[in-house]
């Protein structure tokens, strides 16, 4: 884990003043990082059926599809409004100042398709939780978990997700 965590720098005030951002891409870029981190979801999973890996814009979808490829499963994209071709099923959800919107294809899942989301960072987990809410009001699925290579602790996400299931990597 302390080499994952070497591998994330702190970029302060971005992306506006007073934030501190943490940027994932040195541990993209160097291949043992990267396929460390692929290794150690992998194997959280392994040998436990699941059917789609949900990548989260857009960081999300970098994990979704490594990961998809290493346990066999498919991929899917939960995307910002009005970037998915076809037809979606949307929900927005509450930010500090004002809103925002999640969506997906609206042919996403079969019924009964033991679902794996992931995305890079749970922060306040607003974005999750719609997400969550996103596929289980519109699709008969399990999810399985929610997965994240890190949690910003302080930020409290989890409290937002009730009894959802959350593993993150690194806890901050
Ligand atoms: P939340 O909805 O949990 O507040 O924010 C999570 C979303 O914002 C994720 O999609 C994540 O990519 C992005 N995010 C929030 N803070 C950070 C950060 O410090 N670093 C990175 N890489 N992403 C962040």
């Amino acid at each position: 884990m302390e080499q994952l965590k070497a591998a994330i720098r702190d970029i302060p005030d971005f992306p506006k003043p007073g934030v501190g951002f943490k940027d994932i891409t040195p541990l993209l870029a160097d291949p043992a990082t990267f396929k460390l981190a692929i290794d150690l979801f992998k194997e959280r999973h392994a040998g436990n059926q699941i059917d789609m890996v949900v990548g989260i814009e857009a960081r999300g979808f970098i994990f979704a599809s490594a990961l998809a490829y290493a346990l066999g499963a498919g991929t899917c994209l939960v995307r910002k409004p009005g970037k998915l071709p076809h037809a979606v099923h949307q929900q927005t959800y509450e930010l500090e100042y004002g809103t925002d919107t999640v969506e997906i294809h609206s042919d996403a899942f079969k019924p009964g398709q033991r679902i794996l989301i992931i995305d890079d960072v749970l922060a306040t987990g607003g974005t999750v939780a719609a997400t969550i809410d996103l596929i289980s009001t519109n699709f008969d699925v399990e999810i399985v978990e929610s997965d994240f290579l890190m949690e910003l602790g302080f930020l409290n996400g989890r409290a937002r997700l009730g009894s959802n299931p959350i593993h993150a990597l690194l806890t901050y």
